[in-house]
């Protein structure tokens, strides 16, 4: 079973593997360790990772990236607006409100989903790592940003599954950072904690994440973010400011030109970097736009205060997650900064300044998530030994349910109002389970959605569950609900079961110490509440009865046991249990058969590229065997042939040379085949009887070497 990480960024991904001497980076078809997270669409075939950045200059228009941060949002959010703009790709609103891609492929205008995208990316990944095991990758990590929604928790395993992955845990990056940073220390305190801040400022934005660190233990105090504040908005500033002087001093607007401001963008990322480490730094840019060459500079004193606003926002999520774990400064013992956006000093600065330390890079900032994700992969998987290590994970949400409830008194009953309750409160433990307790005489809906929506980017709604139907022997019966928050921090109702009581007089044992009134038939065994509780032993749901219309105490499902040794004569209470059918129905994603459809499209297109790359190959064989025989001829097969033959097959050769780059220039892989086949009949008598004279000679080599 395989044991890998990946860490799916939006500009690049890497991916980790677990071997029996620990965790290794592995390299990609051009032997580097980052893969470009591009999917370039052609007109024979797809280009991935790698293949696809090279592409991108040829056909940006065909060539998505970015599709981390298109997953699971609505067209109309305005992050995604916001987003799309900077992206050469045509993004359209589905008929479901969420964004697909265009693109042109195989001679064709598609659209695609951002999940399929992001499944092709994975799908490049999972190739890289069974290339580099030798062996097939299905379990796996993934790194997720912690801000991510239920939706885009969803959307990254539907992709997943379109990859033909199954990932053991979607892992929050920071988490997987705060692993690999503590798995390896062999000095951490027994009973004291030792606090970290780990902080990653990368290009679109920044997440923090407070954890606490014990001997063979660690666990998240808080995680904040901000979604979109990273490198990119420095260089906005910057390049509002040149554009802004150029407009003045070359009467040229940039805004107007899609050409001229990519080439300026991309100078203020340059020029942003120079400023990291100097005080003053320099902007030419020949042939901006109407022929004209532009000059001009800036002091780093000058940057730090048109960034003011953005510094400012930065220090938001540091104050956040101190707050919310309560620490003071003083206890905070390190900082860690990953993210090559918190290279600008004033960041550097900022994070000084809240945290009264200055911030250290002790870790291999590209590639701590990966390594991470393979390591918790290494825990989860029962085939790995690794040095025992728990990791807390803590809930970045707070996750309500809310229902229709019948107000008390009302006249008939029937007045209804909308009551919730708080399920997984931010800060819950990953995985958990819960209890709801319901009395109802029909089916009934219950809505999941967040709690506080001040900082998501959609409403708050996730998803409801319908539950029943089901019928009941009183006017009203029990419904015990169980809510799970599972190890990728998805909320689902996982079941529903009826609970009903019913009077029994029990059959009486003369001669036995002890009866159980509770039957076998019940489905859980023992006590079933202690079952829903979660691992990590967080008490039942609140909910449980205190929404519940008609007050009645949830208290007679415990099974009951009785001393006989007098006679019992009292009615008990015997309990019945039935499963009840939920039904989910989640606001946005890919249905069951459009997710299936998805992945046999998947499969299609990758066969379809597989074709493609074997008819380079076959390609590439003709030209090689021409260019060797060639040489050849003129060279050790010289006196093999006579001259005649010679010429009349050097002629040929070069008759299927210009062929491959005329007529046969894009030609199927069974005609290369053909055409190599067909050379070979003439070439593989001549190198027959070089081979034969070769051995002969060799024989007589060893005869005389025995002599
Ligand atoms: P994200 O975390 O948002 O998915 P990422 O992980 O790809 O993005 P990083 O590689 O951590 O991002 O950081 C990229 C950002 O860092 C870019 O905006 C880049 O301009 C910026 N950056 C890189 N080097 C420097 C530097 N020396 N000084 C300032 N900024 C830099
Ligand atoms: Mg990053």
């Amino acid at each position: 079973m395989s044991v890998v990480g990946f860490d799916l960024g939006n500009e690049s991904c890497i991916v980790a593997v677990a071997r029996q001497r620990g965790i290794d980076v592995v390299l990609n078809d051009e032997s580097k360790r980052e893969t470009p997270a591009i999917v370039c669409f052609g007109e024979k075939q797809r280009f991935i990772g790698a293949a696809g950045a090279a592409s991108t200059m040829m056909n940006p228009k065909n060539s998505i990236s970015q599709m981390k941060r298109l997953i699971g949002r609505k067209f109309s959010d305005p992050e995604l607006q916001r987003d799309l703009k900077s992206l050469p790709f045509q993004v359209t609103e589905g008929p479901d409100g969420f964004p697909l891609i265009h693109v042109r492929y195989l001679g064709e205008p598609k659209v695609f989903t951002p999940t399929q995208v992001l499944g092709m990316m994975l799908s490049n990944l999972k190739e890289i790592a069974e290339k580099n095991l030798n062996a097939a990758v299905v379990d796996c990590c993934i790194g997720i940003p912690a801000y991510f929604t239920d939706l885009q928790r969803r959307a990254v395993l539907d992709a997943a599954t379109i990859a033909g992955l199954h990932p053991l845990q979607l892992i929050h990056e920071m988490t997987a950072t705060a692993l690999a940073y503590g798995i390896y220390k062999t000095d951490l305190p027994e009973n004291d904690q030792l606090n970290v801040a780990f902080v990653d400022i990368g290009h679109s934005s920044m997440q923090v994440c407070i954890a606490g660190f014990k001997k063979g233990q660690l666990k998240v105090l808080a995680h904040t973010y901000d979604r979109n504040l990273g490198g990119r908005d420095f260089d906005e500033v910057l390049f509002q400011r040149f554009a802004a002087k150029f407009k003045e001093q070359y009467k040229i607007d940039v805004y107007e030109n899609a050409r001229a401001s990519l080439r300026l963008r991309a100078a203020c990322e340059k020029l942003k970097k120079v400023l990291s480490a100097n005080p003053e730094a320099p902007l030419n840019i020949e042939c901006l736009m109407d022929d004209k060459d532009v000059k001009g500079s800036i002091k780093r004193d000058e940057f730090e205060q048109i960034s003011a606003s953005i510094l400012e926002r930065v220090k938001k999520p540091l104050e956040k997650a101190l707050a919310e774990t309560g620490l003071a400064v003083e206890n905070i013992h390190t900082v860690e900064v990953v993210g090559s956006g918190s290279r600008v000093p004033a960041v550097v600065k900022i994070l000084s300044e809240v945290f009264g330390k200055e911030p250290r890079r002790t870790l291999n900032a590209s590639e701590c998530v990966a390594r991470g994700c393979a390591l918790e992969c290494a825990i989860l998987s029962p085939n790995f030994k690794v040095r025992e290590f728990q990791v807390n994970e803590s809930f970045p949400f707070s996750v309500s349910m809310s229902w229709k409830g019948t107000v008390p008194g009302a006249e008939n009953g029937v007045e209804e109002n909308q009551q919730s309750t708080l399920v997984f409160s931010k800060g819950n433990p990953i995985p958990s389970v819960k209890a709801l307790t319901f009395y109802r005489s029909g089916t009934f809906h219950v809505d999941v959605q967040y709690a506080d929506s001040t900082d998501l980017p959609e409403s708050a709604k996730i998803s409801t569950y319908t539950i029943g139907p089901f019928q009941c022997k009183a006017e009203r019966a029990k419904v015990k609900v169980k809510a799970r928050l599972n190890l990728h921090g998805i909320v689902s109702v996982e079941s529903a079961i009826l609970e009903e009581e019913e009077l029994e007089v029990p059959v009486i044992k003369e001669n036995t110490s002890k009866m159980e009134t509770d039957s076998g038939a019940v489905p859980f065994s023992g006590d079933d509440d202690a079952s829903m509780q979660d691992a990590k032993g967080t008490a039942n749901a609140g909910a449980d009865t205190s929404n519940d219309e008609n007050g009645v105490p949830d208290s007679v499902d415990k099974p009951v046991q009785v001393e006989t040794k007098t006679k019992a004569v009292a009615p008990k209470k015997k309990v019945t249990k039935t499963n009840v059918p939920v039904a989910e129905l989640i606001y946005g994603g890919l249905s069951k058969g459009d997710l299936q459809a998805a992945v046999e499209k998947e499969f299609e297109m990758a066969l379809q590229d597989r074709v493609m790359e074997e008819t380079k190959d076959k390609k590439n064989a003709v030209e090689a065997y021409v260019y060797e025989m060639r040489n050849k001829l003129n060279d050790k097969y010289q006196e093999f042939v006579t001259d005649s033959e010679r010429e009349q097959y050097t002629a040929r050769l070069q008759e299927v040379e210009d062929w491959l780059y005329e007529d046969g220039e894009d030609e199927t892989k069974g005609a290369y085949v053909a055409k190599l086949e067909d050379l070979k009949k003439q070439g593989d008598p001549i190198e027959e009887r070089y081979k034969e004279y070769t051995d002969r000679g060799a024989v007589t080599d060893q005869l005389m070497y025995c002599i």
